[in-house]
């Protein structure tokens, strides 16, 4: 089996973890209700998109992420 030499420093540590961050989920305000929603989405709380209704409100929908 395969064993590291030398113990993992603080500092190399660091520097392997700077890229463990996590970013922010892109979000927008939907137009006709005024709730976040993904850009580019369907609103998941009025089912607007692009200024009309495009899926029955208030009818959950299957997969949709809410933000
Ligand atoms: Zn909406």
């Amino acid at each position: 089996m395969a064993v590291p030499k030398k113990k993992t420093s603080q500092s190399r540590m660091g520097m392997r973890r700077s890229h463990h961050a996590l970013t922010i989920q892109a979000f927008a305000d939907c137009k006709n209700c005024g709730e976040l929603k993904r850009p580019h989405n369907v609103c998941a709380h009025c089912g607007h998109y692009d200024g009309r209704e495009v899926i029955a409100a208030g009818k959950p929908l299957k997969g949709a992420v809410r933000v």
